[in-house]
């Protein structure tokens, strides 16, 4: 680990045990990674007698396949979130904007500390541990319980695997010291099938018949992204009318298994003519780097922006930025 690293990570440490009320935070619309990064890092220090509160701007319900990992019950509305929190953590966001409505609590806070792996994190806090070679969130809050000298039993290490697993997807994008990591959290107990199938194989039998009409839909450009291939599909509202978000965000996992594109992009419907848009890359196009032009960020081979206008404008605008980039 570089030095930087270290000395962030010790004081990210000492801000913390000395800190008798911690706000930790993840990014708006969480996934396992963000939000179980912060379950972690809260169960021990509130088994450590703190107060603490786990939340995020937005939407209001918890994604229902993360609940479990709220053991102690930690998680509040972002109404609850207190307008000048005496420690801030921030987990696996990007930017002060990833917090959505609850970001302007980063100004007020008396110390914020940032625990991310985005490259294109700008240290906003005033304790920033940011490590882009870390596949998840997830292993830089564990490196910061090993520096607490916190115990890792099974509600933290599953906290910690659920966002593993899915970051790595099941382990495919991970280093020969991240498998011992996982090693390490197995042994703690984690049921890795149980963790993971909740996560990224199971949906409702309605989730069948929302893909038969998205995916009948889904355009394929074989010469866009430089030549490379582009394949697209838009999720309505109405197509995921009764369906929880997480059958929304999985469909990018189907629309990416075209072999034809190099690069994938579902547009998520937030409501009429606002767009979320999740972006995938195989290996050769830095989809980071199209998001960026549009205003997001993310990672090489996983990123994502929001847009207005109708599908038809924001694909453009895509197709145009993979031009720019991959072109
Ligand atoms: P997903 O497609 O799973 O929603 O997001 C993939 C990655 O893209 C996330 O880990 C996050 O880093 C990034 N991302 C997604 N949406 C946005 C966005 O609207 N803005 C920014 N800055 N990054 C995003
Ligand atoms: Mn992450």
């Amino acid at each position: 680990m570089p030095n930087d690293l270290s000395a962030a990570l010790a004081a990210a440490a000492a801000t913390l045990s000395a800190a008798s009320d911690v706000t930790l935070l993840a990014h708006v619309n969480p996934d396992a990674d963000a939000l179980g990064s912060a379950l972690a890092l809260g169960l021990v220090l509130h088994r450590r007698g703190k107060a603490v509160r786990v939340s995020f701007g937005a939407p209001e319900s918890v994604p229902e396949t993360l609940r479990g990992l709220d053991v102690a019950g930690l998680l509040v509305p972002a109404s609850e979130v207190p307008a000048a929190p005496e420690v801030l953590v921030a987990l696996d966001a990007g930017s002060v904007g990833r917090l959505g409505p609850l970001a302007d609590r980063v100004g007020a806070a008396g110390a914020v500390v940032v625990l991310d792996h985005h490259v294109s994190n700008p240290g906003f806090g005033t304790v920033n541990v940011v490590d882009p070679e870390a596949e998840a969130t997830a292993l830089v809050v564990l490196r910061l319980l090993d520096e607490l000298g916190a115990e890792l039993d099974e509600p933290v290490a599953r906290c910690v695997y659920a966002g593993l697993v899915t970051d790595t997807r099941s382990f495919r994008h991970a280093t020969p010291s991240t498998h011992e990591v996982a090693a390490r959290l197995l042994a703690a107990g984690v049921d890795a099938e149980a963790v993971a199938r909740p996560l990224m194989d199971s949906h409702p039998f309605g989730y069948l018949g929302m893909l038969a009409k998205v995916l009948s839909r889904a355009g394929l450009e074989r010469g866009a992204a430089g030549g490379l291939g582009f394949v697209h599909a838009v999720v309505t509202l109405e197509d995921a009318a009764g369906l929880r978000p997480e059958e929304v965000e999985s469909v990018v996992d189907l629309v990416r298994t075209t072999a034809e594109a190099e690069v994938a992009a579902v547009l998520k419907e937030l409501r009429p003519s606002c767009w979320s848009v999740s972006l995938r890359a195989v290996s050769r196009v830095d989809v980071r780097e199209v998001a960026q032009v549009l205003g997001g960020g993310g990672h090489r081979l996983a990123a994502g922006f929001t847009a207005e206008g109708s599908a038809g404008d924001v694909l453009a605008r895509l197709r145009a930025a993979l031009e720019s980039v991959a072109g």
